[in-house]
Order: C-alpha cells, then structure tokens, then sequence
C-alpha cells in the first residue's frame, strides 16, 4: 500500500516537472510511508526515498516503513538540507507550503538558496482524497461506531442531562465501542446554544421540545466519520418541524444528486438553492460538507467557493444547517462514499425530528 503510494508521489512530481518534494505534514507523511513518529519527514526524489528522523525513532521508523532509507538528523532538516539535497540527487526541492511556518523556511535558507524551495500546494491531500479499498472498509466501521452511539444516545437521553453528560456519554460509548478515539470534540447544542455550527457542551440542562444537535464522529485506525443528528425530545415546535423539514429536503436532494464530474461549488448548491428559496439562506453560514479520511476535515469541499471536482471513490459529509440566534439550530450530517454513479450514504442512523422521552 505505502509502496504503492511513494510511486503515485513520483509520478505527480513527474507530471510537476518537480526534482524531489520533502513532505513535513504528519498525516502526509504517515499516508505516504506509514510512520507515525511525531518528528520526521520524507523526502522523496526519482532515485530516492529518505525518511528524515532522530534517534528517538530510528527503531520504529525502519519497522513502520518499507522502501525508505531511514536518515539521522539530530540537529534538524535545516542543518542538513544541502547534505539532503545531495543525497537526493537533486538541486530543487518542493516542500509543503501550507504546513511549512515562516520561521522554518528562513532557517532553511540559510543552508539552501531560496530558488531551490518550491512551495507546492495540496499535492499530497489531493492524493488522499481518493480512497483505496481498505481506507473505505475502516471509514465504514468508524461510521458505523459513531451510528451505534447514537442509537446508544435514544436510550439513555432524558430531559434535565447536561449538554456535557451526553458528550461524554457518547464519547465513552465510542471508546468502548471499537474507536481508538473521537474524531473531533463531540457536540451536543441544546437550544439557542444549537444556533452556534461549534457549540461546545455545557452544563445546560436539555429540555423537552427543544432542538438538540448532536454532531459525532469516531476514529479507527486513523480514519474517521462525522456525523449530525438534530431532534426534540417528545414534541418540537412548528418553527422545528418547519426548519427541520427544509434541512431534511436540502440533505437529501443533495445526497441523491451528488455524482462524481460535479464542481464542488455544485455539490454546495443542491442544498443551499433550497434552503435560500426557503427564505434562510442567510442562515445557513457554512459549506455544504468536506472530504473525510485520515483529517476529518480534507479534501474535496463542498463549498460555494470550491472548484473541486468530485470523482469517484471521494468520502464527504452532507452537512446543510439553518442557524437562528436565540431560537437553536439544525443541522443534518451524513458521510458519504462518491460511486460512478452518484452516493453511497455510509451513516445509517434514522433521521427522526422527533425522539420518544425515556422514563
Ligand atoms: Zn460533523
Ligand atoms: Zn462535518
């Protein structure tokens, strides 16, 4: 797998016409080489693969990786650089721009001309956006861990719970469920607290009638799910239901017309032209999803502004909301797998605005 992934690296430097690329992103570089250590880096040219690291991770990088020859650098890439570089076989490098702090590429200069350092832009992520089998099979089971918690949640939540009980009700279950971690800080936004998109759980006690978003996601062998579910617990309102129901048709218009080819700023629109004719477009404040996998947030986006274009094999979230200050919101979130032929909704949790009150 990793094998696989360093020759599609030298076949887009290829198509680059860059020398080398030295990949400093953790998540990069584990997707490429399969280490996991919290220092190091790669640096991969046509004749060369070094995995750049110190002593602390000599051992596990040369068990974690296959194809690399593992390179000592105790005193920084920095210092080394133009060793590297010779090395490599190469007088230019691109590096990741995105990831890259100022501060380090001014110490970077001082041992390379600045000319030899090619920022480039998402190489990697564009890679990691099509997923291979065996990435879908655990993005599958860490959607189907966080569906398990909230079928767990229809169980224990009851009215007077703090927002905060419930996360890390949820979050243990997960834990003790198959994750190796939450995906991300669980939400659970009980009334006017939903109107924030990234409430985060407080003490506030949930009250019958009032809309609760609960958004949750698990992690399994790096891979994650991200998932939102909106409900009043026995009755809603009618500004609820109402809402409620143009997120709903706005969730699943797009999930039925979402097909590889489309713009990510298409995607966007299937759901953002319904809920502006509904009158809300100005409450609904964010993109319509992103891409999901070893980040919960990657590529492609599913944004007005995105020119991303879907292909099959892509996993994103569907996520449209209607925020309302002072009243609460509603959001929706399922993760998806883009087939040849449209979607594949991953996340099976029901979509029911209404749960039944626990005794
Ligand atoms: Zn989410
Ligand atoms: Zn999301």
């Amino acid at each position: 797998m990793f094998v696989e992934r360093l020759e599609r690296i030298r076949t887009e430097l290829k198509a680059r016409e860059l020398p080398a690329i030295l990949i400093t992103d953790p998540i990069n570089r584990y997707y490429v080489s399969g280490f996991r250590g919290s220092a190091g880096a790669l640096l991969i040219s046509k004749k060369a693969a070094l995995l750049l690291t110190d002593f602390r991770y000599i051992e596990s990088a040369s068990s974690q990786t296959t194809g690399y020859e593992i390179v000592k650098v105790d005193r920084g890439v920095a210092k080394a650089f133009p060793d590297l570089l010779r090395k490599a076989g190469v007088d230019r490098v691109g590096f990741e721009s995105a990831h890259v702090t100022y501060a380090a590429y001014q110490e970077w200069t001082e041992g390379v001309p600045a000319e030899a350092l090619v920022p480039v832009y998402g190489m990697v992520e564009n890679l990691r956006s099509v997923k291979e089998q065996e990435e879908i099979a655990l993005i599958r089971e860490a959607v189907s861990i966080s569906d398990g918690a909230y079928e767990h949640l229809k169980k224990f939540i009851r009215p007077g719970m703090a927002e905060k009980d419930v996360a890390w009700e949820l979050e243990v279950w997960m834990r003790t469920h198959g994750a190796e971690d939450v995906a991300f800080d669980s939400i659970v936004a009980s009334g006017p607290n939903g109107a924030m998109p990234h409430a985060v759980p407080s003490e506030r006690a949930i009250r019958q009638g009032e809309p609760v978003v609960v958004d949750i996601g698990a992690r399994v062998r790096g891979y994650h799910s991200d998932m939102t579910r909106t409900f009043c617990l026995g009755v809603g309102d009618e500004t609820f239901h109402r809402v409620y129901d143009i997120v709903l048709e706005a969730q699943e218009t797009a999930e039925k017309r979402l097909r590889p080819g489309m713009q990510g700023s298409e995607g966007d629109a299937l759901a953002r032209d319904i809920i502006a004719a509904a009158g809300h477009g100005d409450e609904f404040g964010h993109s319509l999803g992103h891409g999901v996998g070893l980040a919960v947030h990657e590529l492609p986006r599913l944004a007005a502004s995105s020119e991303d274009v879907l292909e099959p094999r892509q996993v994103v979230t569907v996520e449209p909301g209607i925020y309302i200050p002072g009243w609460g919101g509603v959001r929706i979130e399922d993760t998806v797998l883009v087939t040849r032929a449209g979607v594949e909704i991953l996340t099976q949790a029901a979509k029911e605005p209404i749960l039944p009150v626990n005794d």
